[in-house]
Formats: C-alpha cells, structure tokens, sequence
C-alpha cells in the first residue's frame, strides 16, 4: 500500500472516530439520537475493522474502547466499586449467531468436539438504561447510572419513584448487594405518556429507551414518576457477606427475585449453541407481543466459577453476548412524497422511498398521514430518513438525519388539484387532512359515493351492497350514482354469481328510488359535513334543489343549524364542475320529489311546525325511523339532546338519560298516544 492510500485511511478513521463521538455523545448524554441504532453499529463494526487491521490508529478515545458517554455535570457523581461494562453483540442477527458464540467460548476453554454441551442462561436484551442499585443491610442507599462504565451519576432520587423497585429488600439478604439491572418503558406507558402529551399540543417521545433514560437523568423526581418505568434485574455488582453466594448466573436471578427484585420471566437455562438458537428463535416469535422493547436476547455462560475464569477486556466480558435481531429502524433517502387520494376524499401524501430492508422487509413507500404531520417531523424530499417498521405494524418514516442534509433537499408544497379527478383539494381551517372536493365524480372516491348513495337513509337501494358496487365499479359498468340508472339488464346479469332475479330485483329498487324526497336526495349526494338531520334543514329551508343549487355561503348560513363548516362544504361541493354534471343527470334520469314549500317563502302549516323534538325509549307502534317521518311530515324537527330549545320530548319504553334531562329542565314530555294526540291522530 503506498503512503496516500494509507493516509486516507488515517483520515477516514479519524472522521470515523468523529462521527461516532458525536453520535454517541447525542445517545447517551443527551438522551436524543440522531440515527437509528443500525446505523451506529454499522458505522462501529467499520471503525472496528479498521482499528483491527491497522491497530496502530486506535486511540484512547477511541468508542470501540469505552464503555457509554460522559456524565451530566448536573448530577453528582459516583464512583462504581466493580465496574459497568457493555456486551459485545453478534452480528449475525440469525440464529447461526448463536454457533458463532459457542465456538469463542469454546475455543478460550480449551474444549473440543468431544466435551459436553456448555450450559448457558438466555435472557432478553431489555431496550432501556443500565442501572446499579446499592443495598446495604436490605435497603436501598444509591443508584447510579452506568455512565462511562467507571463513574456514573447518582440519580437515587429519580430511581426511588419507580414502583417496582424495592426500597426495602426481604428476606436475609448480604449486607452489600449491588443490583444491575435495566430501566426501561412498556410500550403501554410510552403510548399513553404521548397520548397525554399530545392532548396538551406538546411534542411527543421518539421512542421508549430514550425517554426512560431521559426520564431517570433528571433533577426534579416528579417529572420521573410522571413517566411510569418499569425495572428488571439482570446481574449483580459489589457484593459482601452473601451467606449462600451462587453458583450461576441462572440461580443468582432466581435469588434476586426472592429478595423482592423484579425479573423478566422469559428466560432459560439451555445447552450449547443449539439451546441458543433455539431460544432467539422462540424468543423472536414473541417480540412483538412482548409488552416492551427488546433489541435482541443475551446469553451469559451459566456457570459463575467457569465465568470468572473467562474474565473480560476493555469494554465487555467474555462470558457474555448480546445477540441482536433485524433492525425495526434503518435509513434511506426521501425520493420523493406524492399524495393518494382516499375513499372519503382524504388526500394523503405518501412517502416515496428508496428501497430498504427494515424489520424483516423491503420498504418503499410509507404513509405520511397529513400535511401536519410532514411538517412537525421536517422532512424534506430528498433527506436521508429514519424508517421505523415494528413487527406488522405499518412502516413509518420517523424523522430526517439533519445530519446529512446537503441544502439541495427541498420543502413538499400539497397539490391544489386531486392527482385522480383534477377537481380542488382544500383543506378546513381546522381539519388535519386535505380533501378532493370532487366527492361525486373522482374514480378514487366511486365506490364510497354509489354506496352512500343507495344508503337506506339516502335513496334507499335495497340489494346494492358493497361487494355489487364493488364488480359494478370494477367492471365499469357505472362510474358515478347517475350511471346507475342506466344500467341495462343484461349488463348487470353478466356480472358473476348474479341470478336474473336478483339482477331484476335490483333493478327494481333502482326504479323505485326515483321516487324520493328532497331531503334523501341532498343526503345522497354525500357533500362532507351534510348528514342526514342537516340535509333534512336544507330540503325544508329551500324548498327545491334549484334554489339549493344557486344558494351562496350567506344564503346558506340563513337555514336554521347550519354553521360555516357546514356552508362552506356545500360551497366547496357545489363549485365543482363534475359535480354539478352528476346532479344534472341524476335529474334528467327522472329523479323525483314532492314539491316542498321552502322556510323562504312560505312555512309550513304542520302541528310541529318550528317545534324541536327528540325522542328516547321504545315506543310501543312507532320504530324510530317511522316516528321521526311522523314528525317531520308534520313540520317538526327531530334532534339528538335535549336542551332548553327543545319543546317536546317523547318517551317511551327504557327511556334514559333524555327524559331525565327534560324533566330537570321542564321540558314537556309525551308519550306514543301523547304525540297522536297532539298530531290529531287520535282522540285523547
Ligand atoms: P448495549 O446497550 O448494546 O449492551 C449493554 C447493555 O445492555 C447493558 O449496559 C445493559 O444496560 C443492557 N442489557 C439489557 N438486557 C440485559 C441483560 N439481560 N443482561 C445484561 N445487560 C443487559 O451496549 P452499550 O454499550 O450501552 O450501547 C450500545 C448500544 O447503544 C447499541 O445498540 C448502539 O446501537 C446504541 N447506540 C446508539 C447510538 C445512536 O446514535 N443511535 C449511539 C450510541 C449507542
């Protein structure tokens, strides 16, 4: 090699060291990571290699030679009488990882093919913040992080908040034991933690590990116990005057657990490397039902006496490994963010990525949600990304390396027009989500409007049901609800497993829908915030569609409910060409109604007319649906709660809170025969 190529080793090393030191730094000092756990340990395994070839360019400080970060200056320091050492991970996250081990144990005992099977014990690798617990007579005087392995910071105050861990120990316990052991978050308690931050519109946690070592480095204890950590033990530190010391590792948990310390379950004693494999295995399937995260599982050789022999070296011992599984978070490039177009309308923009193995598959796309959403994780098209894919759950992009940015990355800007149909995209003041205002004629938004369309409360379609719009949709046979009454015979008979009768009963209930009300109809057409009670408003105020059609955002806020959310909708609705083209041939397909006299001209002769009512309980005759048509036909109005504005309320069987509400504010109450009467159906 000669002397330029060796010096850019030199630098790349350097640059390495740099790297990782700063990565580490952001870790374990600052809680905050900047890229995902793989990448770190790729980049370790390259700084490994090269140090191994060239031993000459490791240096002191070099990570590959220490143990963690340094501590918070705001915390008190302790010195670690035995000190906190890391593992040394497999890399080969398959279970043939486990053969790789066995064989360096075997090798540093001198053993051959012919000796026995070495006992091991398997345990989780638990994802969260070393610990050391100092007991003295049974009661905890200090913990401690683990730090750089030989100081850590004296964070007793935060520790003394987790529940799970005793202050007191049972039972006759050494007059010195130190406990090392995991603090760590369940994935329950993380959700719910950002679930409660979210609601106070504040930024949520990345991730568990990182949170609970940010939650047991603090000054104020309250923060911590606000946070919820749970705690398992995993080994031992200082020990004095242990009366019946162990004699492995697998019987020393089994102690700690008898003295009050909580330990995982999921663990085993198994023999050699097939026992090993066997539990990654086993251990694998569980992951993700587990109720924390793990990283990987750790084999420790069982025997305490055959793990003294074996000792350690800078940074880990020997007797011990963690063997890790595929990495749940990898990094890629941002290609490009592009939007799809939902059932309802709901324009999602969509993260275009370039290919990347995470979580046990290959990912090239993954939801972004809403605009909101892209814009609170930064995320610029052509950043390098965090990707995050836990067992089935979606795949995720967690955020961007700014790290790596280069300044050529660029902002996403959301279409004003639907990439499927053309017609606007607009986005409510206070909606998350952006929507296709074409609800009628976008191709994306077909199935959801026919269906809607045939919905009993809207034209009420008996037999078209999701699977027939489905074929009828996918065979392109109707493309918006007025190509359903086009529809010919024949065409719908060819369609697979669909009878003649059935074909001509749907048919029929096509033909029959013609003959509908005003209010069904505006229902029908599925305008975003229409429902069926504001639909009905719009049918009685206007009276017609025409004077519905034409009606502008003041015009509408005049009918009595309808608010700016409401108005604005139908606007955005209605200002759509393709819409319009919809409406006018459902009409020109014959589509009728009773004429109504609308609230602008003339009102309403009806008993209840301006009357609100609502109804609870069973009636005896009446079904709800029947009821509320009664009531309607008679110029009322039929509401869901009751209020001071309401001016009947109609119980019958069962009747619940409603009725008790009418009663405290003396609002009148009728039953079955009251409403009859009040209708003049009935004499009394
Ligand atoms: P480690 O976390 O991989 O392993 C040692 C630790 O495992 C112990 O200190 C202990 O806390 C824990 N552990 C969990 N279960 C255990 C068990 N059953 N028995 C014994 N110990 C158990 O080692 P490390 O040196 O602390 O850190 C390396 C890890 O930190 C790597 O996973 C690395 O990816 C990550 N890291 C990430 C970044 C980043 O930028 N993303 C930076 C630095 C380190």
């Amino acid at each position: 090699m000669d002397l330029f190529e060796y010096d850019q080793i030199r630098v790349q090393t350097a640059l390495l060291r740099d790297t990782l030191n700063r990565y580490a730094h952001a870790y374990y000092v600052l809680d905050a990571p900047v890229v995902p756990d793989a990448e770190y340990d790729r980049l370790f395994r390259d700084l490994q290699a090269i140090e191994s070839a060239y031993p000459e360019l490791q240096t002191l400080d070099s990570p590959t030679q220490r143990v963690g970060g340094a501590i918070l200056k705001e915390l008190a320091a302790v010195r670690h009488r035995v000190p906190m050492l890391s593992i040394e991970t497999e890399t080969d996250t398959t279970p043939d990882g486990a053969v790789a081990f066995d064989d360096r144990i075997r090798r540093k005992l001198g053993l051959d093919d012919t000796a026995a099977p070495i006992e091991y014990a398997a345990e989780l690798k638990f994802d969260g913040l070393a610990i050391n617990l100092r007991y003295e007579n049974g009661l905890l005087v200090e913990a401690a992080t683990r730090g750089d392995g030989e100081m850590g910071e004296d964070v007793t105050h935060t520790i003394r908040t987790i529940g799970s861990i005793p202050l007191r120990l049972i039972g006759d316990v050494p007059a010195v034991l130190e406990v090392r052991g995991e603090v760590f978050m369940r994935r329950d308690d993380f959700e719910r933690l950002n679930a409660r931050m979210r609601a106070r519109n504040e930024k949520t946690f990345i991730n568990p590990r990182n949170t609970a070592a940010g939650a047991v480095r603090q000054l104020d204890p309250t923060v911590t116990a606000e946070r919820s950590l749970s705690f398992f033990a995993y080994g031992v530190g200082e020990t004095q005057a242990w009366p019946d010391y162990p004699s492995s590792h697998s019987t020393l948990i089994d102690t700690l657990s008898s003295y009050g310390l909580p330990v995982c379950e999921h663990r085993a004693v198994v023999a050699g490397a097939e026992g090993l494999a066997g539990f990654h295995r086993s251990i694998a399937m569980l992951r993700d039902s587990l109720a924390f995260d793990i990283d990987g599982v750790v084999y420790k050789v069982n025997s305490l006496a055959l793990q003294t022999r074996l000792g350690f070296r800078s940074r880990e011992p020997h007797w011990a490994v963690a063997h890790k599984y595929p990495a749940q978070e990898a990094l890629t490039e941002l290609l490009d963010i592009e939007v799809q177009v939902g059932r309802t309308g709901a324009i999602t923009p969509v993260a275009r990525l370039a290919p990347v193995f995470v979580g046990g598959v290959t990912v090239t796309n993954a939801t972004l949600h809403n605009e909101d959403e892209l814009r609170r994780k930064g995320l610029r098209i052509g950043d390098t990304v965090i990707v995050r894919r836990a067992g089935d759950v979606i795949p995720e992009v967690v955020g961007s390396v700014l790290d790596r940015r280069k300044g050529a990355e660029r902002e996403f800007v959301m279409p004003s027009e639907c990439p499927v149909c053309g017609s606007r995209i607009v986005r409510g003041e206070d909606e998350a989500v952006a929507r296709c205002t074409g609800g009628l004629f976008c191709p994306a938004q077909r199935k959801q409007a026919i269906l809607h369309f045939a919905h009993r409360r809207a034209l009420d379609i008996e037999g078209l049901g999701d699977k027939l719009v489905d074929q009828l949709v996918d065979a392109d046979l109707i493309k918006t609800p007025a190509d359903l009454y086009k529809l010919a015979p024949e065409a719908l008979e060819s369609l697979p497993r669909m009878a003649e009768k059935s074909a001509r009963n749907v048919l029929n209930a096509i033909e029959r829908s013609k003959q509908t009300s005003l209010a069904r109809f505006v229902f029908g057409l599925g305008i975003r915030n229409v429902g069926e009670t504001t639909a009905k408003d719009l049918a009685r105020y206007f009276g017609n569609l025409e004077n519905l059609l034409t009606a502008d955002e003041p015009a509408l806020l005049q009918v009595p409910d309808v608010g700016p959310i409401v108005a604005k909708s139908i606007v955005q609705f209605l200002a759509e060409k393709h819409n319009l083209d919809v409406i006018a041939q459902l009409q020109q397909a014959g589509l009728a109604w009773p004429v109504q006299a609308g609230e602008v001209g003339s009102n309403t002769t009806g008993e209840l007319s301006g009357k609100t009512v609502v109804l609870t309980g069973t009636l005896p005759t009446l079904s709800r649906d029947a009821a509320t048509a009664l009531i309607e036909d008679h110029g009322g109005k039929v509401t869901g709660s009751v209020s001071k504005k309401t001016d009947y309320v109609i119980a019958g069987e069962d009747a619940g809170t409603k009725l008790a509400k009418a009663i405290q504010l003396g609002v009148k109450v009728l039953d079955e025969q009251g409403l009859m009467a009040l209708l003049g159906k009935v004499g009394g």
